[in-house]
C-alpha cells in the first residue's frame, strides 16, 4: 500500500470528521465480516456473504456482455467489471504458481458453477491461517480504502489515550463496562464474538458506547440551555390590569390543559431569566389563546411582544384573532407583511423602534436586519418546526441585539442586556422517546386535551371514480351554510401529468359547482391576494376554497366542516393529519360533524396504503406521529439534520429508548455534581460536531 501524501489523506479523514487519533479511535465499525471460517463455494447460502477459498486456474479478459476480468478457480468463478491491467497479470502469475484465491462476498450460481461478482479477494499460499476474530468494516469515503482506514484506526487505537470520562460511581450505577475495553472490543472483536450481535449493536461494549454518546448529547443540550438561562431577562409579573381584564372576559372557558400551560408560562415570564419553553399540543387544542395571554403580560409591563408565523396566511390570521381578542383592551398591534408599501413599512419599523408597548405580528420578516425592537420582552414562534435552523438562529440573535440597544436604559451598561423570553409553539406531537432528546434544551408544556364539545371528524376514503358523489356532498354542505376546503397537491402540472393542478381543479370546480362561490389559494399568489382570499373565506364569502398545502398549518375557520384532499396518496402522514386538523374546529351546540374525504388514485403503493390506513384509523396526533416515525425514521420526521440536535452515530432513540432515559438521568446529576467532568465528556464525543447544538 502506497502512503498517501498527508494533506490529501487528512482531507479525506476530515470528511469523516476524523481529526485526531482520539477521533479515529471513536470511529467505530458499522458492521463486521466473518473471515474466521471458510465455506465451500457450492455450499454457500444464498444472499449471505461468506469467505471462500479455491485454487486459481486461469484469469482472462472477456468482452461479453461487457469488458470484464474473469477469474477461473477450482469450482468458482470471479468476475470484475472494474479492474486494473495489473490485476489481470498478478492473477495469471498466481495461477501459474498454483496459489489460492480467498474471496469474501455473496456466492451465486452462474453459468460455470458458483460465481462471485466483485468480491473482496486476496491471493494466498496453501495453508494461510484464517483471521482469529471478526473483521471490522468502517464507514468510509470515496478514495479511502477500507484497508487503509482500518489500518489507521487500529494504529490510532493503540496510541489514543482512552481514559474513562465517567467517574466510577456513575459507571456502577448504570452498570457500564469500561470505555477503553469497550472501544477495543468493538475494533478488535473477541474470537468468539457473534457477528449478528455486534452488527446489531448489542452487547456490553456497544451499550457503553451508546450510553456515552447519548449522555454527551443530553449534556450538550442541557449546557446550551443553562447558558441561555443564566442570562438576564426582564421579569414580567402577571399582575397587570390588561391580563386581569382579559382573564375576566375570555371568549371561552380554558381547558384544564390550557390553564396549566398558561400557569407554567406565566411563572417563567415572572423570572429574571429568559423563558425557553415549547408549547406543544395537537392541532386545534387551542394554543393561540395561551400565546395571547403571554403577550398581554409583556404589554402590561410596558414592553413589546412579537408573534411569528411561518406563512403570511397564518400571520394574517393571527392578526385577526389577536385584534379581535386584544384590540378591545386597547393593545396596540403592528402587522409587518409583504404587502406593505415602503412608507407603511417604514412607519411600522419606526413604531417598533420607539419605546412604546406594541404587539408585532408577522412572518420571519419580523427578524430581518432592518427591524429593531426597542423593548422586546417576549418572542413567540408559532409552528416552530416550520422554521429552519438559520431562521431560529437569526431569531435568537435578533432578540439579543434588539434588547442590547435599549437595555441600557434599565441595566448598567456593562452587564449583559436582557434577552427576550421565548415561547415556541408546535402542533407536531413528537413521541416521547424523541422529544426527550429533541427538546432537551427546552422546557415543555403540553396541551393534551381538545376544547369541549368538539364533534369528531369522520374520515372517508374514496377512489377517484367517486368524484361526482363528492361534488354532491359539497353542494349539500354549502346549501346548509357550511364551508369546504378542496386540497390539491401541487400548483403546476407535473412532468408526468398525473397530478391535477390547483389551477385546473379550480377552473373545473367552478364550472361544476356553478352556484357556489369558489376561491383559490396557493403559495405563488401575491401576499395581498392571499390575505384577501383568506379573509373572504373566514367571513363566509367564499364557500369552497381550493388550496394547496399553504393551508396546512394553523389556519382556523371553524365554519369549514368539509375537506376533500385530492391525491391523498401523495401526502405524508403528518401532513394529512395537519390538513385534517383544519376542520372539526367548531364547538358548542351548533357544531356539525365534520367530514374529511381522502380521494386517491389506484393502484396504491404499499407505503401509501399504510399511510391512508393510519390516517383513516387514528385521530390521535401522538399515535400518528409514532406511526410516521416508524414509517419514515426520525431523521425525516424531525428534519434532524436541520434541527441542530447533535446527530447520533451509534445510538438509536427508538431502539435504545431506555438507555436514553438513563443517560438523561445521568446528565442531570453530572451537570449538578461534576460540571467539569461533564464538559470533558462532551468534548470527547462532540468536539467536532457540536457547533450546531447552540440553536
Ligand atoms: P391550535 O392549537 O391548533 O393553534 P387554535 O388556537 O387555533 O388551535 O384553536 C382552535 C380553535 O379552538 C379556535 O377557533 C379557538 O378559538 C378555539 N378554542 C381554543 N380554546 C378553546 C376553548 N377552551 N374552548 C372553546 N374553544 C376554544
Ligand atoms: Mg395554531
Amino acid at each position: 500500500m502506497k502512503r498517501e501524501p498527508a494533506p490529501a489523506l487528512a482531507k479525506k479523514l476530515a470528511k469523516l470528521g476524523l481529526r485526531s487519533s482520539q477521533d479515529l479511535a471513536l470511529h467505530l465499525p458499522h458492521r463486521y465480516e466473518d473471515e474466521t471460517r471458510l465455506t465451500a463455494p457450492e455450499l454457500a447460502p444464498a444472499g449471505k456473504p461468506v469467505l471462500v477459498e479455491a485454487r486459481l486456474e486461469r484469469a482472462e479478459l472477456a468482452y461479453r456482455p461487457k469488458r470484464q476480468l474473469v477469474v477461473h478457480a477450482e469450482g468458482l468463478v470471479l468476475r470484475f467489471l472494474n479492474f486494473y491491467g495489473s490485476q489481470l497479470k498478478a492473477l495469471q502469475r498466481a495461477a501459474e504458481e498454483g496459489l489460492l484465491v480467498r474471496a469474501y462476498g455473496e456466492v451465486r450460481p452462474g453459468f460455470f458453477g458458483a460465481e462471485m461478482v466483485h468480491p473482496r479477494y486476496r491471493v494466498v499460499p496453501v495453508g494461510e491461517p484464517l483471521a482469529q476474530a471478526l473483521t471490522p468494516v468502517y464507514p468510509t469515503t470515496a478514495g479511502l480504502s477500507q484497508y487503509a482506514l482500518r489500518k489507521l484506526v487500529l494504529e490510532a487505537l493503540d496510541e489514543a489515550l482512552l481514559e474513562d470520562t465517567l467517574p466510577e460511581p456513575l459507571r456502577q450505577r448504570h452498570a457500564l463496562a469500561g470505555i477503553a475495553e469497550s472501544i477495543r472490543a468493538l475494533h478488535r472483536p473477541a474470537p468468539d464474538a457473534s457477528t449478528a450481535e455486534l452488527t446489531e449493536r448489542g452487547g456490553e461494549a456497544w451499550r457503553r458506547v451508546k450510553f456515552d454518546e447519548l449522555l454527551a448529547q443530553q449534556l450538550s443540550m442541557r449546557m446550551a440551555y443553562r447558558a441561555r438561562r443564566s442570562r438576564n431577562a426582564l421579569a414580567l409579573p402577571s399582575s397587570g390590569p390588561l391580563l386581569k381584564r382579559f382573564l375576566g372576559k375570555l371568549p371561552f372557558r380554558l381547558t384544564r390543559a390550557q390553564s396549566r400551560a398558561m400557569a407554567e408560562i406565566l411563572r417563567d415570564l415572572a423570572q429574571p431569566h429568559p423563558m425557553q419553553r415549547l408549547l406543544q399540543g395537537d392541532v386545534g387544542s387551542g394554543k393561540t389563546i395561551v400565546a395571547a395571554i403571554g403577550c398581554l403580560v409583556a404589554i402590561d409591563a410596558g414592553c413589546q411582544a412579537a408573534v411569528l408565523a411561518p406563512t403570511e396566511i397564518l400571520a394574517e390570521q393571527h392578526l385577526r384573532k389577536f385584534s379581535e381578542w386584544l384590540g378591545p383592551l386597547g393593545v396596540p398591534i403592528a402587522w409587518l407583511h409583504g404587502g406593505l408599501t415602503a412608507a407603511e413599512k417604514k412607519a411600522v419599523l419606526k413604531r417598533l423602534q420607539s419605546p412604546t408597548p406594541v404587539l408585532a405580528i408577522g412572518t420571519h420578516a419580523l427578524f430581518q436586519k432592518k427591524v429593531a425592537f426597542s423593548r422586546l420582552a417576549l418572542a413567540i414562534v408559532d409552528e416552530q418546526h416550520r422554521f429552519g435552523v438559520e431562521q431560529r438562529l437569526a431569531l435568537r440573535r435578533k432578540g439579543e441585539i434588539s434588547s442590547a440597544e435599549t437595555g441600557s436604559a434599565q441595566t448598567p451598561s456593562r452587564s449583559t442586556p436582557p434577552a427576550p423570553h421565548q415561547l415556541m409553539m408546535s402542533a407536531t406531537p413528537i413521541p416521547r422517546t424523541l422529544s426527550m432528546s429533541y427538546f432537551a434544551d427546552l422546557d415543555v408544556s403540553t396541551i393534551d386535551e381538545l376544547p369541549p364539545g368538539r364533534r369528531s371528524v369522520a374520515t372517508r376514503l374514496a377512489a377517484n371514480g367517486r368524484r361526482a358523489e363528492v361534488l354532491q356532498r359539497i353542494r349539500e354542505a354549502c346549501a346548509e351554510g357550511q364551508q369546504a376546503y378542496w386540497v390539491c397537491p401541487v400548483i403546476e402540472e407535473s412532468k408526468t401529468g398525473e397530478l391535477q393542478t390547483a389551477l385546473d381543479t379550480f377552473e373545473s370546480l367552478r364550472l361544476e359547482l356553478k352556484n357556489l362561490r369558489v376561491g383559490l389559494l396557493h403559495g405563488r399568489l401575491p401576499a395581498a391576494e392571499k390575505a384577501q382570499t383568506m379573509q373572504a373565506f373566514s367571513e363566509g364569502k367564499i364557500q369552497l376554497l381550493v388550496a394547496t398545502t399553504v393551508i396546512e398549518v394553523g389556519v382556523d375557520v371553524p365554519n369549514a366542516s368539509l375537506m376533500v384532499i385530492e391525491h391523498a396518496e401523495r401526502f405524508g402522514l403528518a401532513q394529512l393529519h395537519q390538513l385534517r386538523g383544519r376542520i372539526g374546529r367548531a364547538s358548542g351546540a351548533t357544531a356539525r360533524e365534520s367530514v374529511c374525504i381522502l380521494l386517491y388514485a389506484a393502484p396504491l403503493s404499499a407505503s401509501a396504503r399504510a399511510r391512508l390506513r393510519a390516517i383513516f384509523e387514528t385521530r390521535d396526533g401522538f399515535e400518528i406521529a409514532r406511526q410516521d416515525l416508524l414509517q419514515r425514521g426520525p431523521g425525516e420526521v424531525l428534519g434532524q439534520r436541520q434541527s441542530g440536535v447533535p446527530l447520533l452515530r451509534y445510538a438509536d432513540l427508538e431502539k435504545d429508548a431506555s438507555l436514553a432515559l438513563e443517560a438523561r438521568e445521568a446528565a442531570r446529576r453530572l451537570l449538578d455534581e461534576e460540571p467539569q467532568v461533564a464538559r470533558h465528556h462532551v468534548e470527547r464525543w462532540l468536539a467536532s460536531r457540536h457547533e450546531n447544538a447552540q440553536v
